[in-house]
């Protein structure tokens, strides 16, 4: 005999958009419709700034050095208080970065246990992924949100219990009973040498199982022992900011990995639904970087997402290359970014290895 309809475990055809999802498990990525891919927006472009920036003075240097010194646990701050200053080279430099605001939607098998109530059943098209209205969270602050398709609910037999609505207890493998923790299984124990009855299990080594009661099964956790469930697509929509940057290489000296953690001074910001390349700009590196991240961009993110906005900065990263005296002997050390951190490699008096220079 045939199962009553509602206890069919197979997903019925006409669920029209959803037709890859025919058995459960699969979904997966929804492709936005071609028609929405938007246009880049008239050319904003970098013009009238200054592009560079008052140039340390030496006192700042000096300043900057102390602070450093002082900062290490065994670093003598004597050579960066006594040393003079001798020569200050500027080594200004660009970070370009793109931030791609998209929004994924992918959909997924979802289940949960059946209480009689209405459900919202298949009698209508269910709306295309991308057809469906959600709320969306400010441009690049990342978020997601899940949405039940409306028209995709069927009632089914319980997967998980056979529609029986209980499983074996595993707290207890279906025994009803553990051993007793007060006596370790034993019956008994002692004080003061004298064996005496365990008081907790009255001799027998064993308690109830408190999971089940005793009973050796418990509630199905995916019916939660209504033994149906609804079973329904979810729409999963994710917001992501994906963030490329570069800085332009320099030649003072200083690894560019130390450039990657400090913030510079804004240059020029430029948000659009999708902005256009940088043309006009002195740094030709700037210029390439901005077409090649905005090429990579499109490419990655707009077959699998929209993308809702884009953003482009260009910030200047000031170096300064500080060379001074101390004892008879010239040192070097840098400064850079817009709150003067240093980096002196090799600076004269510190004693030990123990904070080494990072
Ligand atoms: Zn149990
Ligand atoms: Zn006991
Ligand atoms: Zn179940």
């Amino acid at each position: 005999m045939d199962p009553p309809p509602e206890y069919s475990n197979s997903v019925p055809d006409g669920l029209p958009g959803y037709e890859s999802m025919l058995t459960e498990g699969e979904g997966g990525l929804c492709h936005p419709p071609a028609l929405f891919y938007p246009h880049p927006q008239p050319e904003t472009q970098p013009s009238g700034l200054n592009w560079n920036i008052e140039p340390l003075s030496k006192d700042d240097a000096q300043q900057a050095l102390i602070r450093y010194a002082s900062e290490k646990c065994c670093y003598s701050t004597k050579p960066a208080e006594e040393g003079v200053i001798t020569s200050m080279e500027t080594f200004d430099t660009y970070r370009y970065r793109l931030e791609t605001f998209t929004e994924t939607r992918t959909t997924k098998w979802s289940q949960r246990p059946y209480y009689g109530e209405q459900i919202d059943n298949r009698g209508q098209t269910p709306p295309g992924p991308w057809e469906i209205p959600v709320n969306v969270p400010p441009f690049f602050l990342e978020g997601s949100q899940i949405i039940e398709v409306p028209h995709t609910s069927s009632v089914k037999a319980c997967p998980s219990c056979n529609a029986t609505g209980r499983v074996l207890c595993m707290s207890c493998c279906g025994t009803g009973s553990r051993g007793c923790y007060s006596c370790g299984g034993m019956g008994y124990t002692y004080f003061l040498q004298d064996r005496q009855m365990c008081l907790v299990c009255f001799g027998r080594g064993r308690t109830t199982c408190f999971a089940c009661h005793g009973i050796g099964q418990i509630d199905c956790l995916v019916c939660l022992g209504k033994r149906k469930i609804i079973a329904s697509i979810d729409l999963v929509v994710e917001w992501l900011n994906n963030m490329d940057q570069h800085t332009v290489e320099q030649s003072s000296g200083l690894k560019m990995v130390k450039l990657n953690s400090v913030s510079g001074e804004t240059l020029f910001t430029d948000t659009n639904h999708m902005v256009c390349p940088v043309t006009n700009f002195p740094d030709p590196e700037v210029v390439q970087t901005s077409q090649q991240l905005l090429g990579k961009h499109q490419e990655e993110y707009l077959k699998t997402s929209r993308i809702l906005q884009q953003r482009q900065t260009i910030e200047l990263l000031p170096i300064t290359k500080v060379t001074y005296e101390w004892k008879g002997k010239s040192h070097v050390f840098f400064v850079y970014g817009s709150d003067f951190k240093v980096s002196a490699v090799n600076y004269p008096a510190a004693c030990c290895g123990c904070c080494t220079v990072m």
